[in-house]
């Protein structure tokens, strides 16, 4: 095999694996497996640009960064939905078509209404060629490289596909990666997300598609549009696309009857909550496109399909008791302790309350008989009081004004729903969470030690802080409960291996409130050791790029506590990291400081992640868009010609990467 033919065969298989780990969920090799071997496809790549497929799964990491969407007309109108609410609506609706089609038979496809963002994707020879938001339905935004990072969308289709077409579906987040982004976010100390659908939505629009690259979207289709394509129903179509190698849903079904309708919206309207994904309905849509043709749009939506509303699940239950807990950076959740009950097919005893606005707005109070519905949010919420059965003695809630935990008066700054206890070096809960954050797998990653022996060492009083983990002796640990000798030993030796743990997640480790881990990544690389950190100002911390207010101020705020400083201090004695290593550090220099890179076309000794990384290890910055603010535009072969103009009309010299390369040299 020649190396073409090894790259081919590469992203071949590739993309077959892929498809049956996100499309059909069922992975036929390891990920360790596939990750050689798209390594292995990586530096072929690299090595050999002149074979560059845009459509390779070597691009689905993503690091492209647009700074605006550019707005596209969509060639077909992307249409609203009618909504029904009960089974004499789609009766209704059924008799409105047959009046219209007069006395014929008419047969209905049944789909699932995913809760997400909806989506237009063209595909031009089967290759993916741009994705667009619906917007207003005529015209929406061009998301296509981020789209692009989503495994589940292929960027090169399968089987027997017409040479051009739209394709339509719902960008969703499943429930499971929805939980999991949130783990992450609340052990950086950052506030939740609200929804599923909004997160998704919001995912689309975010400038640096590596980011989305992370989060666990997927992609499922509905429909199709485009001329000749050769298919005579909405069933069909799914069947055809799912040939085509898309992701869709195989629950759907050809109904002859609007009973038969009424069954699929019944059993899902129960069912529904057992699937990996939100859905907030049932689409019906007229199965004979040429049916459909005849039936036509009224102004907003298509006279073919109607969605039926699902309810949200609502039950009313007592709430016994109002308790409030405290997180790792000590913001304070009210939470509602409920009589138990079931909802949407489990059994509920917490909902939250979110903060002292929304108990204020709703008139929560102890006692009281309570609405409560399952939305999109994890938790369930409390959306009113059922005012009838308020008992006569019933007092407002007072929320607390101290800490439920250490005693301290609770602050809130002004902006800020959230109410939070400023003790965060007393504060029990404030403590543990932060060893907590700091022993994690992506922090220090502390081998043989978990968040039950955290609560336990300092509850005898073994450890108040991260640092005094490195004190602890095998002597002292090994006569709590549940410790051996082994484990007691396997906990010291942990601690002492993390010590190797390099500087960035140290940073990350120390649990500074914003500071997740690319911030911390981003930091580590502007300051290369923490003591140029500690001292660095608000005005110089914004500077860095991305590095915005309120984590400048959050920064400032850590190292102008004497505690956490002391901390530090200790950390550094024990000879933790604080420093970016000499291999780090060789690689980079200052010597594109201010300039702004714009990188186009295919390169000889280098690959453009290598090239970006260059530019970035040198101070300099990488746009993908050209503008006056452009420094140098590097040009390889096969540059894209629109860029060339620009670069010319604005007068952004084009270097070449012989002359790029000129610049970094030493
Ligand atoms: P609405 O936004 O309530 O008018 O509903 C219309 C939207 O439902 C469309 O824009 C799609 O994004 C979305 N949708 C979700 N699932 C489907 C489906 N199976 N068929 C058609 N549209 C769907
Ligand atoms: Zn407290």
């Amino acid at each position: 095999m020649n190396t073409e033919q090894k790259i081919t065969s590469l992203r071949d298989e590739l993309r077959k694996h892929n498809y049956n780990y996100y499309v059909l969920d069922n992975p036929t090799i390891s990920d360790y497996e596939f990750d050689i071997k798209l390594k292995e496809l990586q530096k072929l790549e690299e090595a050999h640009p002149e074979f560059y497929d845009a459509t390779s799964p070597t691009l689905r990491v993503g690091g492209e960064v647009t700074k605006n969407f550019e707005t596209i007309q969509h060639e077909h109108r992307m249409y609203s939905l009618d909504n029904s609410y009960s089974k004499e609506d789609l009766e209704d609706w059924e008799k409105r078509i047959q009046r219209i089609l007069g006395d014929v038979e008419v047969e209905f496809t049944c789909e699932l209404k995913y809760d997400g963002a909806s989506i237009s994707l063209t595909y031009e020879e089967g290759r993916l060629v741009k994705a667009v938001t619906r917007g207003d339905g005529f015209q929406g935004d061009d998301v296509t490289t981020n789209i692009k990072t989503i495994k589940s969308v292929p960027l090169q289709l399968t089987g027997d596909y017409p040479p051009k077409f739209d394709i339509r579906g719902e960008i969703i987040l499943t429930l499971e990666g929805f939980a999991k982004m949130n783990q992450e976010r609340i052990a950086n100390g950052e506030e939740p997300y609200m929804n599923p659908r909004n997160t998704a939505s919001g995912s689309l629009k975010l400038q640096d598609s590596a980011l989305v690259a992370q989060r666990p979207l997927e992609c499922l289709l509905y429909s199709v549009a485009g001329r000749n394509l050769g298919i005579t129903s909405q069933f069909e179509v799914l069947g055809k696309a799912r040939a085509w190698g898309f992701k869709v849903p195989t629950v759907a079904k050809l109904c002859k009857t609007t009973d038969e309708v009424m069954q699929f919206v019944e059993h899902w309207d129960i069912h529904r909550h057992g699937l990996p994904y939100e859905t907030d309905g049932v689409v019906i849509k007229v199965n004979s496109l040429r049916h459909q043709e005849e039936l036509g749009y009224t102004a907003k939506a298509p006279r073919w399909a109607m969605a039926y509303k699902f309810k949200a699940e609502q039950v009313s239950t007592v709430l016994n008791e109002i308790t409030y807990q405290v997180g790792r950076t000590g913001a304070i959740t009210p939470v509602a302790n409920l009589e138990p009950v079931l909802l949407a097919g489990t059994t509920v005893k917490r909902a939250s309350l979110h903060n002292a606005d929304q108990i204020e707005k709703l008139d929560i109070r102890e006692g009281d008989t309570v609405f409560v519905e399952k939305g999109g949010e994890i938790i369930p919420k409390i959306i009113a009081v059922d005012f009838t059965k308020r008992p006569a003695d019933s007092v407002p809630t007072k929320y607390i004004e101290h800490c439920p935990e250490c005693g301290t008066v609770l602050i809130r700054k002004e902006g800020e729903a959230q109410h939070f206890c400023p003790n965060d070096t007393g504060c029990p809960p404030q403590i543990t969470g932060r060893i907590q954050h700091f022993i994690s797998r992506k922090a220090m990653d502390i081998e043989g030690m978990g968040s039950e022996t955290v609560e336990l060492l300092f509850k005898e009083g073994l450890i108040a802080n991260y640092a005094d983990l490195y004190t602890l002796t095998k002597e002292q640990v090994m006569p709590l409960e549940r410790m051996a000798e082994k484990s007691a030993e396997n906990l010291v030796n942990g601690v002492a291996a993390s010590k190797a743990i390099p500087f960035e997640r140290v940073l990350f480790a120390l649990g500074i409130r914003y500071v997740g881990e690319t911030v911390a990544k981003k930091l580590a690389k502007a300051y290369k050791n923490i003591d140029a950190l500690m001292v660095a100002s608000e005005e110089e911390l914004v500077a860095v790029d991305e590095i915005g207010g309120r984590i400048a101020e959050s920064v400032v705020q850590f190292f102008e506590n004497p505690t956490n400083v002391e901390i530090v201090e200790r950390l550094k004695s024990y000879g933790l990291r604080f420093s970016l290593s000499e291999e780090q550090l060789e690689n980079q220099s200052e010597k594109l400081k201010g300039q702004t890179f714009v990188v186009s076309g295919v390169f000889e000794s280098l690959g453009r992640t290598e090239l970006k990384k260059l530019i970035e290890d040198n101070g300099g910055k990488v746009s993908s868009s050209i503008s006056s603010k452009t420094s140098f535009l590097v040009a390889g072969a096969n540059m894209g010609p629109s860029k060339k103009t620009k670069a010319e009309s604005l007068g952004v010299p084009i270097i070449s990467e012989q002359e790029f390369l000129e610049k970094v040299e030493k």
